[in-house]
């Protein structure tokens, strides 16, 4: 089942992304975290794509293979194309093909500035992998908009790009104050635009993590993040607690307010991601009761 057909049957829908190990790193690193992550019966698993070299590449086929083929849940691959000819896409999509992984998170990368490759945007990689091959394509969305254009007009302009190119569902990037993101849903609706978007959540516990969110994507921090990780940055435990909670929190609020789903970026740390299912498991199934009733 691709996940356009999960949409369908589902009235909130909840996934995780997972990335693979480092290129210096075996595979079977990830047995692990995945072993623990397909207990929690998530909706699908997106697997990221790295920047760096075909290794770390190879392993997101493998790995969204992995998910689909052996743990039986349907996976996402994600593929960039900044950096890349047609036929090392052509070459990657035929290998997703072979491996029957059906679904496909089409990006651009970030660019550098030194890309010699045949795609500029995104918009541009998800007509040729549509017009190619028969994928279930999903694109990234930005509710405070996209960090080299924060204009959010400009970015539902590039969400109705994707969309008349073939893309089918939205994930969000990670934010942590609800409120910008419904603004962002108001724009998106006052368009018209009726695909799904699902909501990216990143529970926060270290501070990596945090200066991943300040330099990355440029996502507003809240003053109750701010003091939450402040309070508890010198204590790892306290703060995975206060960050679990947090996330908990957003879902609550997000799942109340009927957001078509959730993706979790779950960092490879199950233990989060079953604090947090454990959290709004009940929660989530009572939504999708009343879809099937
Ligand atoms: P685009 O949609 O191409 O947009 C990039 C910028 O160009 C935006 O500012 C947009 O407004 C502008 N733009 C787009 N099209 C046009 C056009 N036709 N004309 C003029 N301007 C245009 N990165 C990885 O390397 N690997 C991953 O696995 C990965 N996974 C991600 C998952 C999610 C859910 C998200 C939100 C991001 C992910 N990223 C990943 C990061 C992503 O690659 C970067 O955010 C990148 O800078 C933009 O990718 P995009 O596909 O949104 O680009």
């Amino acid at each position: 089942m691709n996940i356009r057909d999960i949409f369908d049957q589902k009235k909130l829908v909840f996934s995780f992304e997972v990335f693979p190990p480092k290129n210096t790193s075996p595979i079977k690193n990830i047995y692990k975290a995945l072993n623990e992550l397909v207990k929690l019966e998530p909706d699908f698993i997106s697997v990221t794509y790295g920047a760096g070299g075909s290794t770390v590449n190879n392993k997101t086929t493998e790995i969204s293979s992995l998910i689909k083929n052996i743990y039986g849940i349907e996976s996402l691959a994600h593929l960039t194309c900044i950096s890349s000819t047609r036929e090392q896409i052509s070459d990657i999509t035929e290998r997703l093909r072979l491996e029957d992984v059906e679904n496909i998170l089409a990006l651009r990368g970030d660019d550098n500035g030194t890309s010699c490759g045949d795609f500029k945007y995104a918009n541009e990689l998800i007509s040729y992998v549509k017009g190619n091959k028969n994928f279930n394509i999903i694109a990234a969305c930005y509710p405070e908009g996209h960090i080299e254009n924060r204009d959010v007009k400009l970015e539902i302009d590039n969400i109705e790009r994707k969309i008349e190119c073939g893309v089918t569902s939205f994930i969000s990037q990670l934010f942590l104050d609800n409120n910008t993101y419904y603004e962002f849903l108001e724009e998106v609706y006052k368009r018209n635009i009726k695909t799904k978007i699902q909501a990216g959540i990143m529970p926060v516990i270290n501070a990596k993590q945090m200066k991943r969110i300040t330099e990355l994507c440029g996502a507003t921090i809240p003053l109750k993040f701010k003091k939450i990780m402040e309070m508890y940055e010198n204590n790892p435990e306290a703060l995975t607690q206060a960050g679990i909670a947090y996330a908990t929190d957003q879902i609550i609020d997000l799942s109340s307010s009927r957001v078509d789903g959730i993706h979790l970026y779950t960092m490879n740390n199950p233990y989060v991601a079953k604090n947090i299912s454990k959290n709004i498991g009940k929660i989530i199934n009572s939504i999708n009761e009343v879809q099937n009733v």
